[in-house]
């Protein structure tokens, strides 16, 4: 039983699990809870004020505090505050809303089906495609290939796709059938930073590996356009299209997972429209109810509709279903947030800043312990190396990213600081010019006095 008077902070340790951290960790570090947010700032329990240059969890695009979606959401609470998806039942938000993303997603994806954020739209995403091939008359097609470095949530699947350490370790994932190519990562490519050496080694390692499973059991390739989760990998222009045409040529379903990278996060709608790419599938959620509600979703090709649809007796259920897929409050929000980005002019406001973003990201190129500076958008990172020259990362006992996040919060600023020394930068869309200076110059203000750690000194190189 809980006892009166416990601070917050001691509740949280011994009764709150955190996603991604440290069981014993974070009771040895205790949580840092957030107030309150307006636009890009947010307040913390002690009244500390900080610019968030992360969108919460790359997903707050257009900002905390935006009244227009708190009063949709309390209206269709008073209104009708659930209705079931399940025995033909629906509710006018979740219809609308599929006609919406119909409407601004690439030509071909015609389908729609709700789920509560991104893990479950990428186990979705599985489930039906497993689905289709059997239903197709091609059950050997099992495989399924993603890409070292790539993050597709953590359901009991979705993890065994996603390649990074953290989420395989005990968990038994990757399972027999799911399969990793290497990243497109440029700056650390064994063919050096030649964009078309990139493309064509990429496409050379996804044909290798379809040809040693055997492309007729092989069901699929998983990509994020831009790795986010994995170090904000940016590869070249024209990849995802080279990808998405070799998957055609290999008679394998091409899925584009842009949970982070939707809705407006690197520049266009979605990072597909920047190569005119049309996936078979594709898996959002975070901007889509940017933040305010729970709300993912899987956009399906109508071929990929109608192999479920007429591989099934019309008498039999698809089995698959969500208590909560199209909730119709999720939904409102959703609707809300769309308009914000289009008629509210969200989108273009990221499209403009984006130029202040990536001339922040160029003035900290030359930084002492700055290899690389990269982004499309607003979504970009600046790694951190010890040796500018051979690339090197900083020991993992000096413990970098936990310093870079404290230094960074005492100085008003919030970003992802990875494991491998990158910080991950997602700004909100609504961001000004004055705020993006903001973020850039306490990030300086950061790197500049751990440069002056001695520690730190003494490991450049
Ligand atoms: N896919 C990608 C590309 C993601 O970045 C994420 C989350 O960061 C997910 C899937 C999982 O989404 P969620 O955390 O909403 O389950």
């Amino acid at each position: 039983m809980l006892k009166r008077n416990r601070s917050l902070l001691d509740i949280d340790r011994d009764h709150l699990i955190h996603p991604v951290t440290s069981f014993r960790g974070h009771e040895a570090r205790g949580a840092t809870l957030l107030q309150s947010g307006k636009g890009m700032f947010l307040t913390d329990v002690d009244g500390k004020e900080l610019i968030d240059a992360f969108a919460g969890l790359w997903c707050v695009n257009v900002g905390y505090g935006q009244d227009s979606i708190v009063e949709v959401a309390a209206e269709q609470m008073r209104r009708l505050p659930y209705a079931t998806g399940y025995f033909h039942f629906g509710s006018e938000p979740a219809v609308k809303l599929a006609e919406k993303l119909v409407e601004l997603s690439p030509a071909n994806l015609t389908r729609v089906y709700f789920t509560l954020g991104g893990s479950d739209a990428v186990d979705s995403a599985v489930r039906y495609i497993i689905h289709y091939f059997n239903a197709i008359g091609k059950p050997a097609k099992k495989h399924f290939i993603a890409l070292e470095r790539g993050y597709h949530g953590s359901s009991t699947v979705g993890s065994g796709l996603t390649a990074l350490g953290n989420f395989h370790r005990f968990f038994d994932v990757p399972r027999p059938w799911q399969h990793h190519i290497p990243s497109p990562y440029p700056y650390r490519s064994p063919v050096g930073g030649d964009a078309q050496a990139v493309i064509d080694l990429s496409v050379a390692q996804l044909r290798a590996k379809v040809a040693e499973l055997g492309a007729d059991n092989v069901a699929a390739f998983f990509c994020e356009p831009i790795q986010g989760s994995g170090g904000v990998v940016v590869p070249p222009k024209g990849w995802l299209k080279a990808m998405r045409e070799a998957c055609r040529e290999l008679d394998i379903l091409f899925i584009a997972d842009e949970v982070i990278t939707g809705f407006g996060r690197t520049g266009p709608m979605f990072a597909c429209d920047h190569e005119g790419v049309q996936p078979d599938l594709m898996t959002v959620a975070k901007g889509l109810t940017a933040g305010y509600a729970p709300m993912g979703a899987v956009l399906m090709s109508e071929q990929i509709f109608k192999g479920i649809a007429d591989g099934a007796s019309p008498d039999l259920p698809i089995g698959h279903g969500f208590t909560y897929s199209g909730h119709p409050v999720s939904a409102a929000v959703g609707l809300e947030v769309m308009r914000l980005y289009t008629e509210g002019g969200i989108l273009a406001n990221g499209q403009k800043v984006g130029a202040d973003f990536a001339a922040g990201l160029a003035s900290l190129a030359d930084h002492p312990l700055v290899g690389e500076t990269r982004g499309q958008g607003l979504l970009g990172a600046i790694e951190l190396v010890a040796d500018k020259q051979s690339k090197a990362r900083f020991d993992n006992g000096l413990k970098l990213p936990d310093r870079l996040f404290a230094k960074a919060y005492a100085n008003g600023v919030i970003f992802r600081a990875f494991a491998d020394g990158i910080i991950g930068l997602a700004p909100a869309l609504c961001c000004n010019a004055d705020e993006m200076s903001l973020i850039f110059n306490r990030i300086r203000q950061t790197l500049d006095q751990l440069l002056e750690e001695p520690d730190i000194r003494a490991a450049l190189r």
